[in-house]
């Protein structure tokens, strides 16, 4: 099953962390309430990301 992978949410590929993106405010917000406020490794998301994701 394939679901799209929805531009206002990112994960980051290393700590798990997930952003999404805040209408309001035009800025990422934690989606979860553990892990840092930011960090800097690679997110899910670039210019290169498949918008489709497979789910199982
Ligand atoms: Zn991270």
């Amino acid at each position: 099953m394939a679901e799209l992978n929805r531009p206002d949410r990112r994960r980051c590929t290393q700590c798990g962390r997930e952003d999404e993106w805040n209408e309001s405010s035009h800025n990422w917000t934690i989606a979860g309430s553990e892990g840092r406020p930011f960090c800097l490794h690679e997110w899910d998301i670039n210019g290169t990301h498949n918008p489709i994701v497979e789910s199982e």
